[in-house]
């Protein structure tokens, strides 16, 4: 029985490994894939016009960045480049429209970036408020939301009903639904789900419809409880600065070997929304609504009713983590703000902490590996 439970969890799991490896936009899904640069991205507008909202989370350490350096500065952060990357090489030549956001300077210039080399793309930047405290606020992202639905029913050739949008948010509560109690196993019983599963299994909804991703999560969610566990003696840290360039999934796994990760902010902008959008009333604004009000901390967003630094305790506290990990990716200028407050909460705390940068084309992890067991072992034997 044990030995079924796990097979069929790591049928699962290669499923979602293999889609979270996916670069290239499949023949069949030619212009119905809707790009967008991170952090979040309103993905049931596009879900509700009978599009697939695509993540575009940068090339990995799986490519060479041949082309890109030739069109973006060296100094940007890898995201971009390999992004740009996956799209001199073909990788993304299927996509039917590219969004980007101007979370940072690097981000806000995706969109020209991307105008100059695939115009026939047409892409586009969807506005954020600058301040989103305002009581302008949701208002504004109301009105770019109703751009965006604009530009997509002109793509598809008909209106986007309310109705759609109501369906879609519905498919997309079910989902967050599925990714919390995933996050709630993986801070309990961290030696039942590992942060490189739960990671495989989030990240693989950047490359599915969401109906099909929920279908595996529940899948997941139904035989992790029979998995068969060992107690584990790891320290429990929770992991920071996977927000929008995402880490090496052997920087993860290098972590994983000696602390157990409770909570982090990988992939953040998938779960941004921290409760059910209410589907009764104007779907859009409910969803702008959410943006503003119901939704998690990240550094490329500043909030005054989320205080960076409380939303760190809150998480340590919440995962009953005694140690921090604060990552950040080389040239990432929000990241690397955020690192000296946080840094400095932590001194006060008495709160251990290890910080780390990293880039998504690392391969090499032995000089990490080194650092993050002296911080284990400090905190096993202090
Ligand atoms: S990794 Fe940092 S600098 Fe790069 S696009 Fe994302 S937020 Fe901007």
């Amino acid at each position: 029985m044990a030995v079924d439970i796990e097979s069929s969890l790591t049928d699962v799991l290669a499923r979602c490994h293999e889609l979270s490896m996916r670069q290239e936009i499949a023949e069949g899904e030619a212009n119905t894939a809707i790009g967008y640069f991170p952090v979040y991205f309103p993905e049931e507008i596009v879900h509700a016009a009978g599009l697939r909202p695509h993540a575009l989370l940068g090339g990995g350490n799986r490519i060479e960045v041949r082309y890109a350096d030739a069109r973006i500065g060296s100094f940007v952060c890898s995201i971009c480049r390999s992004t740009t990357e996956l799209g001199l090489n073909g990788s993304l030549k299927g996509l039917g429209g590219f969004f980007a956001q101007p979370i940072c300077d690097a981000a806000k210039h995706m969109a020209g970036v991307w105008g100059r080399n695939f115009p026939q793309q047409d892409p586009q930047i969807l506005a954020l408020p600058q301040n989103v405290n305002s009581p302008a606020a949701i208002r504004y992202v109301y009105d770019e939301y109703q751009r965006l639905r604009g530009i997509l029913a002109q793509k598809v050739g008909h209106d986007i009903s309310d109705e759609a949008i109501r369906a879609s948010l519905d498919v997309y509560n079910e989902n967050r639904r599925l990714q919390r109690a995933l996050y709630a196993i993986k801070r309990e019983d961290p030696a039942r789900l590992s942060s490189v599963e739960a990671y495989l299994l989030m990240r693989a909804g950047t490359r599915l419809r969401r109906e099909r991703h929920s279908e595996l999560l529940s899948a997941a969610l139904r035989l992790l409880p029979e998995r068969h566990v060992r107690p584990m003696d790891k320290p429990r840290v929770i992991f920071l600065g996977g927000f929008c360039e995402q880490p090496p999934l052997e920087m993860i796994e290098t972590i994983e070997d000696v602390c157990s990760i409770v909570d982090d902010d990988l992939l953040i902008g998938q779960r941004w929304i921290t409760e059910d959008v209410p589907v009764d009333g104007d779907p859009i604004w409910a969803l702008a609504e959410s943006y503003v009000q119901r939704s998690a901390a990240s550094p490329v967003q500043y909030d005054a009713r989320k205080p960076k630094e409380e939303m760190l305790m809150e998480m340590l506290r919440g995962a009953r983590a005694e140690a921090a990990i604060i990552t950040a990716a080389k040239f990432c200028e929000p990241g690397l703000d955020d690192q000296l407050a946080l840094s400095r909460r932590l001194d006060a705390e008495k709160v251990p902490y290890l910080i780390l940068e990293f880039e998504e084309k690392m391969t090499s992890f032995e000089q990490m590996a080194m650092q993050v067991e002296t911080f284990a072992e400090s905190l096993l034997f202090d």
